[in-house]
């Protein structure tokens, strides 16, 4: 292992360590210990590290740590984690399929596009054509990959920004939530009547990821000619950082835009 890498880990290390005396500390203040409920790992004592010969080491627990961190942040519900590629519902012969395809493409070949332009995806189509559950299943396998996912409800999200405007704190604290996340799943983009200030929130949100190279998956009612007519840099930066698939359950043109 380098140097560098070892010194960042004893330096986790001992942050997690003096973390975890003061939690400890605060239990004991507190007169309630209960000691079988004091760690879940017994082992590193819930540090996700072990000391062996003066050096950090990752204990086991820590990649099962992490997932339950992922899922914990991704804000994905139980019913959305069952949306998953073997449950999509689609027949070879119809368009639908196509953008399955793209879908479990994308998936596979996630880890080495990430940090390229367009390394993103868009699902565009119409109700129920299942754009939705095709952004969830590339979520839930890549979560499962230790890839974190934020998931974004557009409407809602949008809602509740515009609510809490003059709460600055509030603000940046959702904003950068779902602008530092590794991946931001947003779903039914522009979904309802797109105001000056909706246009603006989201030009904040995705300029941000498209300068960081953060990657999107998005799923939206319009095509990318709506897009570009809503608003034309929020448009342009989208069609660059994805690949842009139409889901359509009707025999209609498959066409894709971008690389
Ligand atoms: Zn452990």
């Amino acid at each position: 292992m380098p140097m560098q890498m070892k010194e960042r880990m004893m330096t986790l290390y001992t942050e997690l360590q003096a973390k975890n005396n003061l939690k400890r500390s605060e239990i004991l203040s507190d007169n309630q210990v209960t000691y079988s409920e004091e760690y879940k790992c017994y082992k590193c004592r819930d540090m996700t590290f072990i000391l062996i010969d003066n050096e950090a080491v990752p204990c086991e627990c820590r990649q099962v740590r992490q997932a339950e961190e992922i899922l914990k942040k991704s804000g994905i519900s139980e019913e959305f984690r069952n949306k998953r590629f073997n449950n999509f519902n689609y027949t070879i012969e119809n368009q639908v399929y196509e953008a399955y395809k793209e879908a479990y493409m994308y998936t596979k070949n996630f880890k080495s596009l990430e940090k390229e332009r367009c390394n993103s995806i868009m699902f565009m189509g119409q109700v129920g054509a299942g754009k939705s559950h095709l952004s969830l299943a590339i979520a839930n396998e890549l979560m499962e990959d230790g890839v974190g996912v934020v998931y974004m409800s557009y409407r809602e999200v949008i809602t509740r920004l515009k609510q809490n405007i003059m709460d600055e704190v509030y603000y940046h604290r959702v904003m950068g939530k779902y602008k530092n996340a590794r991946v931001l799943l947003i779903d039914d983009l522009f979904k309802g009547k797109v105001t000056e200030s909706d246009i603006n929130i989201m030009f904040e949100l995705l300029n941000f990821r498209y300068f960081n190279k953060l990657p999107v998956i998005v799923s939206c009612e319009m095509d990318v000619d709506r897009i570009l007519s809503v608003d034309e840099a929020i448009g342009s930066r989208l069609v660059e950082m994805c690949k842009c698939v139409e889901v359509k359950w009707k025999k209609l043109n498959y066409r894709m835009y971008g690389k």
